[in-house]
């Protein structure tokens, strides 16, 4: 075999075995050479082909415009090589259409141009690539969708964060800087959050407080939570934070949520001062029993002495004294009746409802009554020295009158000893009225004089002698509820002089 026969074989063998479907026409798209490969693409065989135009190999719709083309290209012939992107159809002796990739060259022989194409089923490939598509389609689809439930949540975060309540949300990386600051209270401080992003936290808060809170902020990243309660600027705020534990379990970032929390806590004073007020009612109320005794000892004891005496004027001549009694049982019962209401009505002055309830009376007569009923109770020798000047006909309330001189002359005898002396001195002039208790007692420390009419408050050197410490407080609202004021002066061992002013009404 020369070289010429071998190369033949060589193309022949090529030609043969080639996994592309080759063909070669003449000038008149006349098919004059196929390779098994072609055959079987197209479902003919060689004899099929050999002389049939090209066009029997595409689909019957393109086969007019291909002479055309086909022309056109014998006329100027170019290489087209494979992978233009040329989406060709190719049609099997059966009438199915499928995808194909055509490569075309050309040569010359004798004068005639001879087309050669080399056609490969790009079936699988397109199939793969609409494929692909789909999948691209899909996955961009994906992309979209989750971008935008990103952005909404990412919307929805900052929404949240933005109209945080009465508090600051932040962020802060392990250096304690913001990374996020947001929340309405952030907004009514007229801080911008993106401004405090990058500084430190601690430096916006107080000196008192700075330590404390870093101190905790350096646990929460070690991993522990906690919170501290802070005042600033008339305001009181909680802090809350935790760490932000990573999926490796590392804490880069902290959260820390700042509430203010005035509202809450001003309640909770409210609160705890209606509590603390309701605690002193109840004591005030159970030290009423004992006051009770107190009060109303010399009431009780005149009502003693008075039904006694009666019991022994039995004859009609005694008559008068009789009457004398009868009158002082009816007055001393009528003054517990007005202490009683007075002391259940603790609440009531309490809360500021006792009213004033001025009437014309004679204060002389009174002032002797009210003598005369306290000198039962007094101690051994002990005078009660009234004297009383100017006018007598005033218009005052009743019942805060006894009580105050009741309470006045109580204490005067109480913390005075026997065979001492008691003044009781009134003057009316034509406007104020002057009442003065003075005694020669015990007196009252200088270092105390400042809280004596603070309820249940009792001098340091009255603690054995019995009493509540409410008579005074008493005396003192009356007095004001009167419009009048209270003075006195006192020498501790010395004795006691209590001054009332009340303004004297015109009839
Ligand atoms: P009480 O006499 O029941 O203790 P008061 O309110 O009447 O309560 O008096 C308060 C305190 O004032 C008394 O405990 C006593 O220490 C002091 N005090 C009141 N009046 C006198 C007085 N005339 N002389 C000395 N101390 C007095």
């Amino acid at each position: 075999m020369n070289l010429m026969q071998e190369n033949s074989e060589i193309y022949r063998y090529l030609f043969d075995s080639a996994v592309e479907g080759l063909i070669v026409t003449n000038q008149k798209g006349e098919i004059i050479l196929v390779n098994p490969r072609l055959e079987q693409l197209f479902g003919y065989n060689k004899e099929e082909l050999l002389g049939k135009t090209i066009e029997i190999l595409l689909p019957k719709k393109l086969r007019t415009s291909h002479v055309t083309q086909r022309d056109g290209y014998i006329h100027k012939p170019k290489q087209r090589s494979m992978g233009q992107g040329i989406d060709l159809k190719g049609c099997k002796k059966n009438g199915e259409e499928f995808p194909v990739e055509i490569s075309l060259n050309y040569f010359k022989r004798d004068n005639e141009t001879f087309v050669m194409g080399l056609i490969t089923d790009i079936t699988e490939r397109k199939k793969l690539e609409t494929e692909l598509k789909t999948l691209n389609q899909n996955l961009e689809e994906t992309v979209k969708k989750r971008t935008e439930e990103l952005r909404v949540s990412e919307r929805l975060h900052s929404a949240i964060a933005q109209n945080f309540p009465d508090g600051i949300i932040s962020v802060f990386d392990k250096e304690l800087r913001y990374i996020l600051a947001e929340g309405k209270e952030l907004r009514k401080l007229g801080i911008s959050g993106n401004k405090l992003i990058g500084t430190k936290y601690i430096d916006r808060l107080p000196n008192e407080i700075k330590e404390e809170v870093e101190a905790l902020l350096h646990n929460v990243l070690k991993g522990q939570k906690g919170s501290v309660e802070f005042e600033l600027r008339k305001n009181f705020y909680v802090v809350d934070a935790v760490p932000l534990i990573e999926e490796n379990g590392s804490v880069e970032n902290i959260l820390v949520v700042e509430r203010n929390i005035t509202k809450q806590k001003k309640t909770e004073q409210e609160m705890l001062n209606a509590l603390e007020k309701e605690k002193q009612l109840n004591e005030l109320k159970s030290r009423f029993v004992s006051m009770a005794s107190h009060e109303f000892r010399t009431p009780l004891s005149t009502v003693l002495s008075s039904v006694s005496l009666i019991d022994k004027y039995k004859e009609e001549k005694d008559h008068e004294k009789r009457q004398k009694h009868v009158n002082r049982i009816k007055s001393s019962v009528h003054h517990l009746t007005s202490i009683l209401n007075d002391f259940l009505s603790l609440d009531k002055l309490e809360e500021g409802k006792t009213e004033c309830n001025p009437e014309a009376l004679n204060l002389k007569d009174l002032l002797k009554i009210s003598v005369e009923e306290i000198q039962q109770v007094t101690k051994e020798n002990q005078k009660i020295k009234f004297e009383y000047k100017g006018q007598e006909e005033v218009i005052l309330d009743k019942n805060m009158l006894r009580n105050i001189v009741n309470n006045l002359l109580s204490n005067a005898i109480k913390y005075s000893n026997a065979n001492s002396s008691i003044f009781l001195r009134c003057s009316c002039e034509s406007e104020l009225i002057k009442i003065e208790v003075k005694d020669q007692g015990i007196g009252i420390p200088a270092e105390d004089q400042k809280h004596m009419f603070e309820r249940l408050f009792r001098a340091k050197n009255s603690t054995n002698i019995e009493g509540t410490g409410l008579g005074l407080n008493i005396v003192k609202k009356y007095v004001d509820l009167m419009g009048g004021e209270i003075h006195f002066a006192s020498t501790e061992g010395e004795g006691s002089t209590f001054l009332i002013h009340l303004p004297n009404q015109k009839l």
